[in-house]
């Protein structure tokens, strides 16, 4: 519910985004515009749990002091958040663990907090402000280094018991596929991402290398490579084995695909629908969901935790 300009923050809602190397703020206003932004690298090392919530006081009191008084704070964490705000475990940040984020944030700043997971709030932004606006059954995920995600059902943001849900990533695609850094086997974002990208692409050269990254498979696929584009193909299929299990499950109307895939989501998605097809139950007899570009990019995740206040209690 947005709060109306009278109150003392005037609608303006404050969110953070925590990444593995930087974390971003924003300040948006009662009409959803941003009136502020600033960011700072995220703290790795010995003692980054202190580090990274002495971080996120000083970039909140700043963001504060540049917009002016808010009426909410939220913050997205990689890793599993509980309901309460606290992150259990975060791999990507240096293996935090058991880290009570949302009280310490409390403490430090004097005034509610809410903390969830980064890609759930990414799934808020999308599905309130930008391409799944209007959607009542949707499916966000991220193709990052990993695969975050998240579900709106009925309506409703599906947050699960104990607030873990829409870890799409880990689910087991191939018992005995590649190591995956939460210790199992075979994840799907072993194979659907960017690092699924560079792990298919072993055996193909581009400008005479083996390429090291997710983005350069995709520029080289995007500026007509065929041995590029015939690895994105194969992520798609991967995608789409993923997907179909997801789709089965929950019958969404829209998958939005969110992360670094952007440059290569044309010929990208055509693939995962083509896919698609092989792999889900009775293709013939169900109307596939529209699969499209999330429309936020990089800012989705901190305004979706702008938002959390809104959705907090729903
Ligand atoms: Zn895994």
């Amino acid at each position: 519910m947005t709060k109306p300009s009278g109150s003392v923050g005037a609608g303006r809602r404050l969110g953070v985004d925590v990444g593995g190397t930087k974390c971003l703020g924003v300040v948006i206003d009662a009409d959803h515009r941003r009136v502020a932004d600033l960011q700072c690298p995220t703290p790795r090392g010995v003692g980054s749990s202190d580090r990274l919530i002495a971080q996120l006081e000083a970039l909140v009191t700043s963001l504060i002091a540049a917009a002016g008084e808010v009426d909410s704070v939220g913050i997205g964490l990689p890793g599993l958040v509980t309901r309460d705000g606290v992150l259990r475990a975060a791999p990507n940040l240096d293996g935090i663990n058991d880290l009570p984020a949302q009280l310490l944030l409390e403490q430090r700043l004097g005034r509610p907090v809410h903390v969830d997971n980064d890609a759930t709030c990414a799934t808020i932004a999308e599905w309130q402000l930008g391409a799944g606006r209007g959607v009542d059954d949707l499916i966000l995920i991220t193709l990052g280094t990993g695969i975050g995600g998240g579900i709106v059902s009925g309506g409703a943001l599906h947050r699960g018991a104990h607030g873990f849900a829409g870890e799409f990533g880990h689910m087991t695609i191939d018992p005995d596929g590649p190591a995956c850094p939460c210790g199992r086997r075979g994840c799907w974002e072993r194979f659907a991402s960017g690092t699924g990208l560079v792990h298919l692409a072993s055996g193909i050269t581009i400008d005479g290398a083996t390429p090291t990254t997710g983005e350069q498979i995709v520029n080289a696929a995007s500026d007509g490579n065929g041995a590029a584009q015939s690895v994105i193909d194969e992520v798609a299929r991967w995608t789409a084995i993923g997907l179909a299990g997801l789709i089965n499950s929950f019958d969404p109307a829209m998958v939005l695909i969110g992360g670094g895939f952007g440059a290569a989501l044309p010929m990208f998605v055509p693939s995962v629908e083509r896919h698609l097809r092989d792999v889900i139950y009775q293709p013939d007899q169900r109307d596939l969901p529209v699969i499209k570009a999330a429309s936020l990019g990089a800012r989705a995740g901190s305004i979706g935790a702008a938002l959390l206040a809104d959705t907090a209690n729903r």
